[in-house]
């Protein structure tokens, strides 16, 4: 793999559907904060869940980002082929002693609070065949920067207890594939939204754990309305139109706090995204209300 550049962002859709505004978004602000450092952006498709896919969403996901002018610089990463990278991965924390098999059920979880803190030894039910794979939590706090939201800080085995790296059904969980390949990417900085706030913690005691590095990171700001609400769901969610492409580029360009005018809609995406680069001012995103987000905090 190639020396590391000083700035490689991503953006890592799933392909649960068409892409919709609240992606846009995040493929938007991923993509000027690394063009902004003079950085690569590389796409990574999280194709882990067969069960929430839609067959052919992560094609018509790339064609949409090309026809708004966003195109991975590296090759697309899809985590469907990454089985032997993570099986390797989940044995160095099997060996170390850092993850264990837990045979505990969600009905068993949600009855003792839903937060998984040792596996209770009526639980134990050695005829079982599909185990999950958790990593044992300590009693630490994990703190970070957020270039965006500030600093955050999550008690790991309060907030979430020991957490599903692989599940009973044998999928990846995605804290943990999230980590292997951002990894393997290379990804220095991470910008994404504000709702993957709270797995940021999980993420950074992971790649301590399975001594990888930690990237920087931004969490774009849940979007809202021009009234300060959060926007509906279903607004959220309304597929965004390659065919045409400008009113979503606007409202998601509006969205990160951006000069309108810095948008040339006379040009191709594309070529008005690159004129816009110089434009793009991150003072100016919103700032994620991290109080909005469950189970970090700012530092009291
Ligand atoms: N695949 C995740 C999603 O579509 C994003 C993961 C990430 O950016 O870390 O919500």
């Amino acid at each position: 793999m190639s020396p590391h550049p000083h700035y490689r962002g991503r953006f890592a859709p799933s392909p649960t559907g068409p892409l919709h505004l609240g992606s846009l978004v995040a493929a938007l602000g991923s993509w000027m904060m690394a063009r902004r450092a003079g950085g690569e952006w590389w796409i990574r498709v999280e194709d882990l869940d067969p069960p929430r896919e839609v067959p052919g969403a992560a094609e018509r996901q790339l064609e949409t980002l090309a026809a708004f002018g966003m195109v991975s610089d590296g090759p697309v990463m899809k985590q469907s082929t990454r089985e032997a990278d993570y099986t390797v991965q989940l044995q160095k924390l099997l060996d170390a002693g850092l993850a264990f098999p837990c045979r505990c059920s969600r009905s068993q979880l949600t009855a003792a609070g839903g937060i998984h803190r040792r596996c209770l030894a009526e639980h134990r039910d050695e005829t079982a065949t599909q185990v999950s794979i958790r990593l044992r939590v300590p009693e630490r706090v994990i703190t970070f920067l957020d270039e965006l939201a500030g600093p955050q800080s999550q008690a790991l085995a309060d907030a979430v207890g020991d957490f599903v790296l692989r599940r009973a059904d044998g999928c990846w969980a995605y804290q943990f594939a999230v980590v292997v390949d951002d990894a393997a990417q290379g990804i220095t900085h991470v910008v994404r939204g504000a709702d993957l706030l709270d797995s940021t913690p999980r993420q950074i005691h992971l790649q301590r754990c399975l001594g990888l590095p930690t990237p920087h990171y931004a969490h774009l700001p849940l979007v809202l309305d021009e009234d300060g609400n959060k926007l509906s769901k279903s607004l959220r969610s309304l597929p965004v139109d390659g065919t045409d492409p400008w009113p979503a580029l606007r409202t998601a360009w509006g969205l990160l706090g951006q000069d309108e005018s810095a948008l040339r809609t006379t040009a191709a995406p594309g070529s008005a995204l690159v004129q816009a680069i110089a434009a793009f001012d991150p003072a100016r995103i919103p700032t994620a209300s991290a109080a909005a987000v469950s189970g970090t905090s700012p530092p009291a």
